[in-house]
């Protein structure tokens, strides 16, 4: 009955079903106290009052037009001028309304310049490990995707491999900095020497190269690490932005597109990028949503409670024996599974309550994933178990 395409999609979601039915089967039995879920990256930090009170004050429009009714495909100008004026004021850049176009979320902001600049067949560079969805997206218009292989001591991207990747057929690079599932943050090195290779490989090749810069966790930064952004050191980015995490709105569904007028052909792709907004079934982003950001456009999260968490989660695994690169941002720390299965360490966790992802989940095997964006008590009252679980692999405190 269904798609080719799709039956891959039905056995892997059967995958993710089970890892959320495992939290609430074990959740059931031991109460939600005694199950330490580090599976899901849904923010524990509530959005700001003032996002709740913009929606309050909004939802009392009655005019069917001003806030409930089709605009045009990109979004409210006001909302989009406002977040150009912010970027400016932050990143000393020159945006307007124009270089905006409104999405729904980050993923569906992916969805559109895919959309909007692959043929079948071009090619799509993403550095493992990777959020696995890019695979579905490049997919969805018949793109390939080419993986360049970690480099599991910095999780900073391995760029000669990246080099020797680049083909005529490479029409797009997907960085996602700062980074799920390892939180860490691109040097300005390390995208300084990537802009290098991708003006170099562009003028070889005579192609078209975008690096589309997924962040949806721009904000969530730790000990004052500094994100480089992107547009200044490559002119043909699109940045694609959620508010997903920054405002903790995963749910409303709400981010934007950033296509600078630097960009080769850069009207014709912000024109056709508004029509793949409307074409690919989103038609353009929830409007209470677009005038709540108009409103709460540098409302920051609560970042310090997530560094809390952090520092505690990092110490405490460290304590333990286990071994992981410091995050430096988002809410994910990548821990070295002390077996090269790592999803029978995964397993073995879970007697002990603790749900963690397998690094295959993200192309990297041998790690998992730890998302930290829980409550400080379910870090606090996992660590005597993780002790527990590094005691049956054999690992020691680490002397400090
Ligand atoms: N990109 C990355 C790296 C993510 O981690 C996520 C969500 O977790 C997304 C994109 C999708 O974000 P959104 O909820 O804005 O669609």
């Amino acid at each position: 009955m269904i798609a080719d395409k799709m039956k891959g999609f039905v056995r892997n979601n059967s995958a993710v079903r089970m890892m959320f039915e495992e939290g609430n089967r074990l959740r059931a039995i031991y109460g939600a106290d005694k199950v330490y879920d580090f599976s899901l990256g849904n923010p524990s930090v509530p959005a700001p009052e003032s996002v709740r009170q913009a929606i309050i004050d909004l939802a009392r429009e009655t005019d069917p037009v001003v806030l409930h009714g089709y605009m045009s495909n990109a979004g409210f100008e006001d909302v989009r001028q406002t977040i150009a004026e912010s970027l400016n004021r932050r990143f000393g850049t020159a945006f307007s309304a124009k270089n905006l176009i409104m999405t729904v979320g980050a993923a569906s902001g992916l969805n559109v310049i895919l959309k909007t600049i692959l043929n079948p067949g071009d090619e799509v560079i993403v550095f493992a490990p990777y959020f696995l969805e890019y695979g579905a997206y490049v997919g969805n218009y018949d793109g390939k995707l080419v993986e360049i292989a970690p480099d599991t001591e910095t999780f900073q991207p391995n760029l000669e491999e990246f080099e020797q990747k680049i083909t005529p057929l490479t029409k797009a690079v997907i960085v996602n900095t700062p980074h799920n599932p390892t939180g860490v943050v691109y040097t300005e090195e390390t995208i300084k020497k990537l802009a290098g290779i991708l003006e170099k490989k562009q003028k070889e090749y005579g192609t078209f190269i975008c690096l589309i810069s997924d962040e949806p966790y721009r904000e969530l930064v730790y000990d004052g690490v500094e994100v480089p952004w992107l547009t200044k050191y490559y002119k043909n980015t699109v940045v694609g932005y959620s508010y997903s995490k920054s405002l903790s709105l995963p749910g409303e569904r709400i981010g934007y597109l950033l296509i600078p007028d630097e960009l080769d052909g850069s009207e014709e792709v912000i024109t056709a990028a508004a029509i793949a907004n409307r074409i690919g079934g989103s038609v353009n982003a929830p409007s209470l949503m677009q005038k709540v950001i108009g409103k709460c456009v540098d409302e920051k999260t609560d970042v310090a409670a997530y560094d809390r968490n952090r520092k505690a989660l990092y110490d405490g695994l460290v304590d333990c024996g286990f071994t992981c690169v410091k995050p430096q941002g988002a809410f994910y720390l990548f821990m070295k599974s002390p077996v090269p299965d790592e999803k029978a360490f995964c397993e073995a966790a879970k007697k002990y309550n603790i749900l963690v992802v397998p690094g295959t989940s993200f192309a990297c095997p041998g790690f998992v994933r730890i998302a930290y964006c829980v409550s400080y008590e379910t870090i606090m009252n996992s660590l005597p178990e993780f002790k527990k679980l590094a005691a049956e692999y054999g690992l020691t405190p680490a002397n400090h």
